[in-house]
């Protein structure tokens, strides 16, 4: 799980007639733009120093003049030590992408929009500190979830309160195996299993799907995996978040309107001794340097009719 495929995959449809054209990159180390990886540790700009565990005297953080929170007030972002992220436009009414009740499920890995917004996803679940429901809590940033059963069965719980603060739970399979590696039976219950557990936990029946590192996502076992399942969407993504910068698709290493960001639930183990909630802070110091704000992905996503 250290590393996830890249997907050079634009929004795309999946057409039955259309398989050969779909080469997907999935091999480690692709990192779509030709660029090459850019190193995890190499452009930080996080003070060494811990975060504060407490709240820092008001306005010491806050930069003057600038725009309005997207959520917690600004004494929330002086908490954290951050700037606050200009606010989201409002939803848009026609949404951009439009899913259907039955047939092969379209597979995107942004959103067409000229909002400059971006969208924040995060993976498996593996860490769950409870200093980052507290920063949620305060920042209210949108995020969606995308929970591997065998990751979070342990604690189910932690992710209620994330959940009650508006953001979607979405299915990741059951243990996060390599899906194009396994026949379609297995394909079918990694997905059907997690959907019905997460269901049954979180009250919700996923709408999207995320295969692990991206594998196999425009296969058409997997399309149809999906499609029996439930979930009527596959997502990837444009940028990776590391520990304290993203990997980029673009060979310009720049956020696009309308981009999925991939980020993990990870904690000091795998973030060279960084925590969930500085990851998560670089994260949106990185969005809010490029001058945008974070929306929510389900926001720019229609439902199938029910
Ligand atoms: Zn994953």
């Amino acid at each position: 799980m250290s590393r996830d495929g890249r997907s050079r995959t634009r929004t795309r449809t999946y057409a039955a007639g259309a398989l050969a054209l779909l080469a997907f990159a999935t091999a480690c180390g692709d990192n779509g733009g030709g660029g090459g990886a850019a190193p995890a540790a190499g452009t930080t700009t996080t003070p060494a120093g811990p975060r504060p565990t407490g709240a820092a005297p008001a306005g010491t953080a806050a930069t003057p003049g600038a725009t309005a929170p997207a959520g917690g007030d600004a004494a929330a972002w002086a908490k954290w030590k951050l700037t606050p992220l200009a606010s989201a436009p409002a939803p848009p009414a026609d949404k951009p992408v439009k899913l259907e009740r039955t047939g092969p499920v379209p597979v995107f890995s942004d959103v067409k929009t000229s909002d400059k917004v971006v969208f924040i996803t995060i993976d498996d679940g593996a860490e769950k500190d409870p200093k980052f429901v507290e920063m949620l809590t305060d920042l209210k940033v949108p995020i969606s979830m995308f929970l591997t059963r065998d990751i979070v069965k342990n604690d189910y719980g932690y992710f209620k309160p994330l959940q009650a603060l508006g953001n979607h739970i979405q299915n990741h399979t059951v243990d996060h195996p390599v899906m194009s590696k396994i026949p379609p039976e297995k394909q079918k219950s990694e997905i059907c299993d997690d959907q019905s557990a997460l269901t049954q936990q979180y009250g919700t029946a996923p709408l999207l799907f995320r295969p692990p590192f991206g594998d196999g996502a425009n296969t058409p076992t997997l399309n149809t995996s999906v499609q029996e399942c439930g979930p009527r969407a596959i997502v990837l993504w444009r940028e990776s978040m590391q520990i304290h910068d993203m990997q980029y698709q673009a060979a310009d290493k720049k956020l696009k309107p309308g981009d999925i960001i991939l980020a993990h639930f990870r904690g000091p183990k795998e973030l060279k001794g960084a925590t969930m909630t500085q990851m998560f802070g670089d994260l949106l110091a990185r969005i809010q340097e490029q001058g945008f704000s974070v929306a929510r992905l389900e926001d720019y996503i229609q439902a199938p009719a029910s």
